[in-house]
């Protein structure tokens, strides 16, 4: 019987870790994937405090490597469901069962697919969620990257270093990425924009992409465009289908908590990019992982 187990180990996990296991608690971290979460896509993270720049995977690093020295038992496992049982809960994995007193959820948030011809088919052959593990195999390519948020802003700006051009497709004529990552886009000469357009569909040979079909919104207007890559940053999806039981999130799946990162249901607490919130971010991630981490000590303490 673990005290608690962390579902997810990004930077909302990992923090919930480092708390807890501060407060001698008999801590589980369960991951389906790597650490670092969402953080292993970026390149170039300036807005965490105490780094002017840090890549995602070495910020990973450095949050995970403490947790070994403080005995937090790092699990592989994909979750498929969890069972409130009141004094303590049942957690099913691909693999089996465990039991703990409190769960923390920190399971985060996934690309969201923009659903067009051709997006499966040239996945990995053309087609990309990430830029930083996919982008040096467009060298002087024509590079499309669809979004209008950070992220699409953002991973523009990292895929200029090897695409001949970077040309990002947004649906409305404003983007809505930060204003510093706008006006460095702006002044870069080798990303353009095509506004208030979508992608209809993307084709390509029976090797890999080769265009994109756009159509303006307002026009109607359907235009073909040669690419070499679509790189897709349209939003995120929750990662919480496995909570359907519990009925704790909202109507998009987004888990609704208190100040606290307390859900509905005692000992289950939410914390990151998983939350119904308002910024996600690492930095926000961080700090309800502390929450958590020593509101699960408090809820152990008043079992
Ligand atoms: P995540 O990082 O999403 O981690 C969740 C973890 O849970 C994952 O490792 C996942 O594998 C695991 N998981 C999910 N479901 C299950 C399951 N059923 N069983 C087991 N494990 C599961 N933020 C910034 O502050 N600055 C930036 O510069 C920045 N750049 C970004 C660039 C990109 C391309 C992206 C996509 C995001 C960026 N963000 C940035 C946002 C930031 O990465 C997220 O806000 C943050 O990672 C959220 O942390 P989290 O721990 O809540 O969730
Ligand atoms: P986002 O902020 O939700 O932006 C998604 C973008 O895709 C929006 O511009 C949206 O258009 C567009 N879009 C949505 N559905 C579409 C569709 N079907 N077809 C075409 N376009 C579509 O998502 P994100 O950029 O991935 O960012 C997610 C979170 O991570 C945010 O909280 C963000 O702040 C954070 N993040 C932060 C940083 C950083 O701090 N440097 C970097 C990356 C990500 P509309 O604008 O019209 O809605």
């Amino acid at each position: 019987m673990y005290d608690t187990i962390i579902i997810g180990s990004g930077p909302a996990g990992m923090t919930a870790a480092l708390y807890a296991a501060r407060s001698n608690l008999k801590v589980a971290l369960l991951e389906r994937g790597i650490p670092g979460g969402q953080m292993n896509n970026t390149a170039d993270i300036e807005n965490y405090p105490g780094y002017a720049n840090i890549s995602g995977p070495e910020l990973s690093e450095k949050m995970f490597e403490p947790l070994e020295g403080l005995g937090v038992e790092y699990l592989w496992g994909n979750v498929q469901a969890i069972e409130d049982k009141g004094t303590y809960k049942e957690i099913t994995t691909d693999d089996g069962r465990l039991e703990t007193k409190s769960v923390i959820i920190a399971t985060g948030a996934s690309h969201r697919l923009l659903g067009v011809a051709g997006e499966e088919e040239y996945n990995s052959r053309g087609v990309s969620y990430c830029a930083v593990c996919d982008g040096a195999f467009f060298r002087d390519e024509d590079i499309l990257v669809v979004g209008g948020g950070d992220s699409a802003v953002e991973e523009a700006l990292f895929l200029t270093q090897f695409g001949k051009t970077v040309t990002i497709v947004h649906r409305r004529n404003e983007l809505r990425a930060q204003k510093v990552l706008q006006e460095r886009a702006f002044a870069n000469e080798k990303i353009s924009f095509i506004w208030d357009s979508v992608v209809k569909e993307i084709k390509g040979d029976d090797r890999r992409v080769t265009a994109v079909e756009l159509e303006n919104v307002k026009t109607g207007e359907v235009t073909t465009k040669e690419v070499g890559a679509v790189f897709i940053y349209v939003g995120l999806d929750a990662a919480s289908d496995f909570l359907k039981n519990l009925e704790i999130t909202d109507e998009n799946g987004w888990v609704i908590t208190d100040d606290q990162m307390r859900t509905s249901r005692a000992g289950i607490f939410a914390v990151g990019d998983i939350r119904q919130k308002h910024l996600r971010q690492i930095t926000t991630a961080v700090g309800d992982g502390a929450v958590a981490g020593q509101g699960v000590y408090d809820y152990i303490q008043n079992m």
